[in-house]
């Protein structure tokens, strides 16, 4: 036999016996990243993963009150299946949804970038949630435990009448219905706790645990009690669901989304004030028209201002239609419930090593010039030397990098330097 032959016949040999013992590897190890640890100045170790912040948005709700739909308009693309019959979302669907910025672009062009990113959010599109949903009923517990991975709730809440669309609770009426979901995500978060304070658990997380024990127990949600930032890092591990800030989406029909957002903006503020265990100090709410925002992703201009002609609306320019659409208001939305900020890196860089202009998001007040430079690459922040940093607007302004140098509006700072919103970044290395 010829050695070519023989050669590739060991290969798949090979192939074989590796394929094997793959299979007996649990299939979670195979898609866990390799745990790539990083060191911070201080000597802290931390994970690489932490580095790049994912902020995560799961859409909850009881089903068939348009999440899917909304998705898909926060996607601008069809991903998730709409239909009508609960439960048609069984595997939860993810997209990257951008943060509006209309500075991204006038920023790319001064620094001539072939390529600008914005900062995105996941959205994720849950399975909906039923009465007893916390005791399995439904997808339950599948996805509760998506919901435990999120940093935000979006609760979509049915505020459309519709005779076709079937109601699992038999009519419509926002209030009780996101109540319904609420008391789900409050006695889940009760049974998780006493689970927790039943095996070992000591110290503050022990404390904390049982401070938001008291607090389910009487109704009151974890984000309520008040806890502070110590307390509320010592369970961050437990995911707790009625710790996360909630944004509710009530879900309007078109004519009122197009004609009557004022009213029913001052309804979704009167719902507020309704539903039980909603927190109005700390969550928020929107209007959308999921429906509506689903089908203007396929028309043109002409056929978007002939629909909203058909509705009512007066004809409007692909820019300030857009402004009132979720996929614009929801990411701003969590941008500001989170506190998160966002600066930029790739001006100033020569265009042969860098040709993209990106957006970093952060917790406001929380990013060095060092961590920034950390997320970019280990060597980057390992050789800082120093930042340039000028405001965007100011570069904008000056509409050229180097004359933003010469105005005076660029500063140069050390590895310590804090991030403010805003800030355009060239870090010096070696
Ligand atoms: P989900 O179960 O919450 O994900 O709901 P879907 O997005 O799958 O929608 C369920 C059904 O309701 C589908 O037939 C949608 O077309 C319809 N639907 C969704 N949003 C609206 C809306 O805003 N108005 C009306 N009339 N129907 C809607």
């Amino acid at each position: 036999m010829d050695n070519a032959v023989i050669f590739v016949k060991l290969l798949f040999i090979l192939g074989t016996i590796c394929d094997t013992a793959l299979s007996f590897v649990p299939r979670k190890a195979l898609l866990r990243p390799p745990s790539t640890k990083w060191r911070r100045p201080n000597g802290e170790y931390v994970s690489r993963s932490m580095l790049s912040m994912k902020v995560r948005v799961g859409l909850v709700g009881l089903p068939n009150v348009g999440k899917s739909t909304l998705f898909n308009a926060l996607a601008q693309k069809t991903i998730a299946n709409a239909e009508n019959f609960p439960f048609c979302t069984i595997e939860p669907n993810v997209s990257p949804i951008p943060i509006p910025d209309p500075n991204l672009s006038k920023i790319a062009t001064i620094a001539k970038s072939k390529k600008a990113l914005p900062a995105t959010l996941q959205c994720i599109d849950v399975a909906g949630l039923v009465k007893n949903a916390s005791r399995g009923e439904g997808l339950g517990n599948r996805f509760l435990a998506t919901v435990r991975e999120c940093d935000v709730i979006c609760h979509l809440v049915r505020n459309y009448i519709d005779d076709d669309i079937i109601h699992v609770e038999g009519e419509v009426n926002p209030v009780v219905d996101a109540e319904v979901v609420n008391l789900e995500l409050l006695l889940a978060d009760l049974a998780h706790v006493q689970r927790r304070l039943e095996r070992k658990c000591e110290g503050e997380e022990k404390e904390t645990l049982e401070k938001v024990l008291k607090g389910l127990e009487t109704g009151v949600p974890a984000r309520t009690i008040g806890l502070t930032e110590s307390e509320k890092f010592s369970i961050k591990s437990m995911g707790l669901l009625t710790l996360k800030p909630v944004i509710y989406a009530f879900n309007v029909d078109e004519i009122d989304f197009i004609l009557n957002k004022e009213e029913a903006m001052e309804q979704g503020q009167s719902f507020m004030k309704q539903i039980q265990y909603c927190d109005p100090n700390v969550d928020t709410y929107t209007i959308v028209s999921a429906k509506l925002e689903s089908e203007l992703i396929s028309l043109n201009q002409e056929e978007k201002n002939e629909y909203l002609e058909s509705l009512g609306m007066e004809s409007s320019t692909d820019e300030s239609l857009s402004k009132l659409l979720s996929y614009n208001v929801l990411p701003l939305l969590v941008k500001d419930l989170l506190g998160l900020s966002l600066v930029y890196t790739g001006p100033g860089v020569a265009p042969e090593r860098s040709q993209t202009t990106k957006t970093h998001m952060y917790n406001s007040g929380s990013m060095t010039a060092s961590g920034l430079a950390g997320r970019l690459h280990g060597e980057i922040q390992r050789g800082f030397i120093r930042a340039e940093v000028v405001n965007s607007n100011d570069l904008i302004k000056c509409d050229n990098y180097n004359s933003a140098k010469d105005n005076g509006y660029m500063r140069t700072e050390g590895r310590e330097y804090v991030l403010q919103a805003d800030d355009i970044v060239l870090i010096k290395w070696k």
